[in-house]
């Protein structure tokens, strides 16, 4: 079978082997994506040879501007093309120990190197030579797993999984991406081999979780987390979402397909990961603050405070970024419910003006997280609450355009107030500071500098301060 490689550097690549009178080949990824007509910018090149020396003399024949760059402790050389990113690697045989995923690496042939891949449809190559150039070898069936749509190990599951635990991640991750099924054995392999998740850092699983969460429906990977019990490992706050408590016969929704409906529902209208993490957050803490009361049955009173405040712990433990995202995703999970109270009841112009106040320029994000939000299964539901949606956001608009609230600061500021009362930075400062913002907010004195003057004048005179 021949792939067709039309791009001319790897005939460039071809050329530089046979004149060093060694094989060449692409395999892995780029191979694997080019089968299925996929966008992939890593291209991975393996020699039957010095890879380094391979790269070297390709750089050359590319041109004066091209260089190699060199991991000797690797062994790999990269050179960077164009927007693609070649990489340069003599075959390898690997073998492991059971304490560590870093195999003894020694040099090996074609078949080697595909044996330590992970997958069979990441196990392909394609040759470079002249005499065989397009040539596909496949010893694993990768071509066919990938018509059935089929995740496979070449060896032995749980000597693929067990080598290296990053693998099952990898599995999941490829599953949700490609909307493949994990062969059985796999599987089960997964779920006997899942402590051992434990070996892999923490930076490197959160890698694969958010290309789960950025594939197009993420629940398929966490649904697989979850029934192979990797996800109890890795995020167990996620997994107490799940499951339903019955009390006097009332039952409520389960959080964790819950969660997931949502999270499935954003991707539909953002590819930001923080988005879609603050969809996987927004109800993190309702185990926590979950209540039966007799009159009203279940409830969660809190929980967006309580989940928001659970963020900062939740992200520490994944090494996810402690920076302004993860404030974004707290702000978001903390707010997740203020457009569905101003939904439902009579909107006042103060309600949304404090809404867009305190969201700012995350309003638009806001409201797509609770269009999100909405999982009926009564499409009446789903189209009265889309509706309801659709008003609070025309109010916003009007709000916005009228006050101008979004990203806004009071027209007087605490330099202001300390000129005119000639007072140093003090408590009074704020809380007049505090208090002009509320009247401007509520509605009780216009967003306009005169009027907030003579506001703060007042507040002065109250508090026994002098202009
Ligand atoms: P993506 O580019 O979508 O992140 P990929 O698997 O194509 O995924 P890499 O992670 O760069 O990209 O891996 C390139 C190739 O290296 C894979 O196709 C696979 O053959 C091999 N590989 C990568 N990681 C492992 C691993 N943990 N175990 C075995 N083989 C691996």
């Amino acid at each position: 079978m021949k792939e067709k490689l039309t791009h001319p550097v790897f005939k460039i690549i071809g050329e530089c082997a046979d004149e060093m009178g060694i094989p060449a080949y692409v395999i892995g990824g780029w191979v694997r994506d080019l089968i299925l007509h996929r966008p992939c910018k890593d291209i991975d090149i393996v020699a039957i040879g010095s890879g380094i020396e391979l790269a070297e003399m390709v750089a050359k024949r590319l041109g004066n501007q091209y260089h190699v760059n060199l991991y000797k402790n690797f062994g790999t050389a990269q050179i960077v093309y164009e927007d693609y990113d070649i990489e340069f690697v003599g075959a390898r045989k690997e073998s492991y120990r059971s304490e560590s995923r870093k195999p003894i690496v020694e040099n090996g042939t074609l078949e080697d190197d595909q044996n330590r891949r992970d997958f069979t449809i990441n196990a392909l190559a394609i040759s470079l030579n002249e005499k065989t150039y397009g040539e596909l070898l496949d010893p694993f069936y990768g071509y066919k797993d990938m018509e059935d749509q089929i995740i496979r190990t070449p060896l032995a599951p749980d000597v693929t999984y067990s080598d290296d635990p990053l693998r099952m991640m990898r599995a999941i991750r490829f599953a949700t991406q490609l909307d493949y099924v994990i062969e059985e054995e796999s599987l089960k392999s997964i779920t006997r081999n899942k402590e051992r998740i434990t070996i892999i850092s923490k930076e490197r699983i959160a890698d694969e979780l958010n290309k789960i969460i950025l594939a197009k429906k993420p629940s398929i990977g966490f649904k697989l987390l979850f029934d192979t019990g990797l996800l109890h490992i890795i995020f167990p706050q996620m997994v107490l979402l799940q499951g339903v408590e019955i009390i006097n016969g009332k039952g409520h929704k389960d959080n964790f397909y819950h969660t997931l409906e949502v999270l499935d529902n954003i991707c539909k209208t953002t590819d930001d990961l923080w988005l879609r993490w603050a969809a996987i957050l927004h109800d993190i803490a309702k185990p926590q603050t979950k209540r039966f009361e007799k009159e009203h049955g279940w409830t969660f009173h809190g929980h967006e405070d309580k989940g928001s405040r659970m963020v900062p712990k939740i992200f520490a433990e994944l090494k996810l970024p402690l920076n302004e995202k993860m404030k974004y995703v707290q702000k978001l999970v903390l707010l997740h419910l203020r457009p569905i109270v101003l939904a439902k009841s009579e909107v006042t112009d103060s309600a949304i003006r404090r809404l867009l106040f305190e969201a700012g320029d995350d309003i638009d994000d806001l409201m797509k997280l609770c269009e999100a939000d909405i999982t009926s299964k009564n499409e009446y539901k789903v189209q009265k609450y889309l509706k309801n949606f659709e008003l609070v956001r025309e109010k916003l608009k009007e709000v916005e355009e009228k006050d101008n609230i979004r990203n806004w600061q009071p027209p007087v500021t605490g330099e202001d107030i300390m000129k005119t009362f000639n007072i140093p930075a003090s408590r009074e400062v704020g809380i007049i500071k505090n208090a002009i913002r509320e009247a401007i907010l509520d509605g009780v004195i216009p967003n306009e500098y005169q009027k907030a003057y003579e506001f703060m004048v007042e507040m002065g005179k109250e508090l026994g301060l002098k202009n």
